[in-house]
């Protein structure tokens, strides 16, 4: 495979990449206070759900395309990139339409090929980054096959996202970890950057700052982490989110190593 990098400058001195938004768009104002809140502490990148793939019918299922100014208005305001989930052809389309900079695959989308190759058919000739997050199934020729059909599509700006695999067993965490999973996915793919998703993971603020340094010591690239203007608030994953505040402490505690030391 032959990547480019998603975003310019991406050495080692930038590592590590860091998104960081609420699980949901819920209001304008939250948007909005949260991104700028965000871009005062440097956060170039933001990331908002505006779809919200729930697991069970009659909760908050996202606000849906009225959301997409409101990450206009964060471009324009902050200058940060903004990044948001799509799982069908239509959300490609109305992203792109309002100037989303970067699109993730979530991860019940990417455990089902018919609805990725719906998605990479509608971005042939689109150049724009594109982040896959790992199935919600510890499978990783599954996550390879996702990357390969959005490849295929011409996609060159491509990195994936370490969330964490579904289990019914007891567990610290909401999505136990599996290391060896994205590791395999690395063995398999080295060029292909990886960014840990401490908050789907963990599930719980405590866990967040423990799994990034893990994520780290391993040499990921970046890390995508739920952060909202008022967390016990938010109308989805609020146990996981943080202030921005938080989300500046536990950035400036975290140690970056070189490959080497
Ligand atoms: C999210 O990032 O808000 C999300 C729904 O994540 P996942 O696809 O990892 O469950
Ligand atoms: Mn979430």
């Amino acid at each position: 495979m032959e990547l480019k990098p998603i975003f310019e400058p991406m050495t080692e001195e930038s590592r590590p990449l860091v998104i960081a938004g609420p699980c949901s768009a819920e209001t304008e104002e939250q948007t909005l206070t949260t991104a700028h809140q965000l871009a005062d502490k440097g956060i170039q990148i933001f990331r908002a759900g505006i779809w919200k793939p729930r697991t069970k019918p009659g909760g908050f299922e996202g606000v849906g395309s009225v959301g997409l100014p409101w990450l206009k208005r964060v471009k324009q305001e902050t200058g940060m990139l903004t990044a948001i989930e799509v799982a069908t052809a239509k959300h490609v389309y109305e992203a792109l339409k309002y100037g989303i900079d970067i699109l993730w695959i979530g991860a019940r989308t990417t455990a089902n090929p018919f609805a990725v190759q719906e998605i990479a058919d509608v971005l042939e000739g689109v150049d724009v980054p594109v982040l896959i997050k790992n199935p919600v199934n510890p499978d990783v020729d599954l996550w390879i096959g996702a990357i390969e059909r959005v490849y295929n599509a011409g996609i060159r700006r491509l990195a994936v996202i370490h969330r964490g695999f579904s289990t019914y067993d007891k567990s610290v965490y909401r999505n136990i970890p599996q290391w060896h999973i994205p590791i395999e996915l690395r063995r398999r793919m080295p060029e292909m950057p990886i960014i840990c998703d401490p908050s789907h993971i963990g599930g719980r603020r405590e866990l967040i700052a423990s799994i990034s340094q893990q994520a780290l010591d391993l040499q990921f690239e970046g890390l995508i982490i739920e952060s909202h203007c008022n967390p016990d608030e938010a109308w989805s994953d609020k146990n996981q989110q943080i202030t921005p505040d938080v989300l500046e402490h536990i950035l400036q505690h975290l140690v970056v190593r070189k490959m080497n030391q």
